[in-house]
């Protein structure tokens, strides 16, 4: 395996461990990996429970990416037809990341004929309605989608970068399933942004919007407990998004008299629940990391949670 990263100074370099390399690819990994800056030592962890003699899966491909992109990516770059479930399951095992609507009926979805094949054919799932395309346009569509989001991934970050994302996802929204990978991605990189940017900070959110966080938040830790299970960094970075705008939400109906001091501690309570995660998951990567940074601030906030409870 070839590892590129980026230091705090800025370098990146490449290197091969030649023990993790043997570990086998699946769509849906079982393990996770770090690797430390001290020494570049990796360290592999199960993230699941793992049976002994079980295989241990990393994944080659990008975990957000939709079954017809992966397999395409993994034949072009590591010379194999990937035939894992989540490849040859059209709903990507129910997540719908690869699930179109349909244009045609409001009943059905635009799904892979055998997404195992590339080039194999989408329909519409409804019987009455015989909406079909190819797998070349379904391919062709994709990449001209990929690169509007590439150009909102070269924004910024500041208020365009969350109202072009945004503007991005109401046009899509009659195309895509809500949790189709094309605007998973979008909805995690906005996820990080609302309540970091300039006119978008956390205290100046009104509740609709850190509704739109948690609501964000939620559907990409939903999502990630089936393609990324377990304790991975992803699942920690969301999980420290999503303890700010519950606690300002559960401070916000204090504040408006919805809420008496009992139920706020209560509602505090999930808060603190994803800070304890996230620092676990995230304090075991590199401190100088972004991962690793975030894992120190986490712990701090979750310290100061507790104890503004503790003084409740
Ligand atoms: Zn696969
Ligand atoms: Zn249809």
């Amino acid at each position: 395996m070839q590892s590129k990263y980026h230091q705090g100074g800025g370098f990146s370099t490449n290197a091969i461990y030649p023990y993790l390399a043997i570990a086998a690819h699946n769509c849906v990994p079982n393990i996770v990996h770090t690797i430390l800056y001290e020494g570049y030592e990796v360290q592999v962890r199960a993230a699941v429970p793992i049976k002994a003699g079980e295989i241990l899966y990393l994944s080659y491909a990008h975990a957000l990416s939709p079954t017809l992109s992966r397999r395409e990516y993994l034949l072009e770059s590591k010379f194999f037809n990937c035939e894992c479930k989540r490849c040859a399951d059209p709903t990507e095992l129910g997540t719908h990341m690869s699930t179109l609507k349909c244009s045609k009926c409001d009943n059905g979805v635009i799904l892979s004929s055998n997404p195992l094949d590339n080039d194999a054919q989408w329909n519409c799932t409804d019987k009455g309605c015989g909406f079909k395309t190819s797998g070349a346009a379904m391919r062709k569509f994709l990449s001209v989608i990929q690169s509007e989001v590439d150009q909102l991934d070269s924004l910024e970050p500041g208020p365009q970068a969350i109202e072009q994302r945004e503007a991005f996802i109401s046009k899509y929204k009659s195309v895509f399933h809500p949790r189709h990978s094309v605007l998973l991605s979008v909805k995690c990189t906005l996820a990080e942004l609302y309540g970091r940017v300039e006119g978008y900070t956390i205290d100046e959110l009104p509740d609709i919007m850190l509704g739109r966080k948690v609501e964000m938040c939620r559907l990409i830790l939903d999502t990630l407990d089936i393609i990324l299970p377990g304790e991975t960094r992803m699942r920690g970075m969301m999980l420290y998004e999503l303890h700010a705008p519950l606690m300002y939400l559960a401070r916000s109906e204090f504040a408006a008299g919805l809420v008496s001091q009992d139920q706020l501690k209560e509602k505090l309570k999930e808060p603190l629940q994803c800070l304890v995660e996230a620092a676990r998951i995230l304090q075991r990567e590199d401190p100088q990391s972004p991962e690793g940074i975030m894992g120190h601030i986490a712990f701090e906030s979750m310290a100061q949670l507790k104890m503004s409870l503790d003084t409740l």
